[in-house]
């Protein structure tokens, strides 16, 4: 085992900044956000979407400015069973929930957002994945596996969702299931924002905040607040790189730890 646990650069902690599904306001708000103090973040693409087609020029140029452009799928699909328990039906936006894919279905599916990406925004072999809706699961009785090895085709780490105030433990971490810290907090509070990158600081740990819209057209976050967050990264022990590039990191470090 490596003890101490090291992170690049002396830190303290990494931070992960990932936005989710491609709305404008990612590329018009948050991405000026962050180069102002040079960091870069993790953008997942819903792939499907009109509008993320029309900018793929601008998440192209985005994929080469540094920032990691990351597979959230074609179709968006979530479990149906929460919409159905709350509104007794599914969702506009998600005709075919995860409980009717079968093992090609979910294949066909990761692997057509990650050939469109490959086309549309470059190659990466490191390029991570994202669940949809945090959702691990395709069939009934939900099976992990098959959708787990559809990612593995063409992703070695994917991030799952959203709770509050999780941190990743680099010795134990599992890299189909890297946790992240909901990012989205209406109404301008930063605090929600700050408190897990602090608590990753206590433990030496990986923490990942998963935004959706920042400012603009879909304020699930408040720009003066996401603003605050990367002035507290920026002044403080944080290694701040996108999850292909900490998990790459950690992968490597314990492999090599295995060798000694
Ligand atoms: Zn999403």
């Amino acid at each position: 085992m490596p003890a101490p646990w090291t992170w690049p650069n002396r830190a303290r902690a990494a931070v992960s900044l990932t936005y989710d599904d491609g709305d404008g306001s990612l590329i018009n708000e948050a991405m000026p956000d962050l180069e102002a103090v040079e960091l870069r973040g993790t953008f997942y693409l819903h792939v499907g979407r009109g509008d993320v087609k029309q900018r793929a020029a601008d998440w192209q140029a985005a994929h080469k400015r540094g920032h990691e452009i990351g597979n959230h799928t074609v179709r968006h699909a979530g479990r149906g069973e929460p919409y159905m328990k709350a509104y007794g039906k599914l969702p506009d936006w998600m005709p075919l929930p995860l409980e009717k894919f079968t093992p090609k279905m979910i294949d066909d599916e990761v692997t057509a957002a990650a050939d469109w990406l490959r086309e549309n925004i470059g190659p990466d072999p490191d390029r991570t994945f994202a669940y949809p809706c945090g959702a691990v699961a395709i069939g009934d009785p939900p099976d992990e596996k098959s959708y787990d090895a559809a990612v593995l085709r063409h992703h070695f780490a994917a991030r799952v969702g959203g709770a509050d105030g999780c941190v990743n433990d680099p010795l134990a971490v599992n890299f189909l299931r890297i946790a992240s810290s909901n990012g989205d907090h209406y109404g301008g509070d930063v605090a929600p924002l700050i408190k897990p990158c602090e608590q990753a600081v206590a433990v030496g740990g990986w923490a990942v905040i998963g935004f959706h819209g920042i400012g603009g057209t879909n304020p699930t976050t408040e720009r003066a607040a996401h603003k605050t967050l990367i002035a507290h990264l920026h002044a403080g022990p944080y290694w701040v790189a996108p999850v292909k590039t900490v998990a790459r990191y950690v992968q490597t470090m314990l492999e090599q730890s295995r060798k000694k």
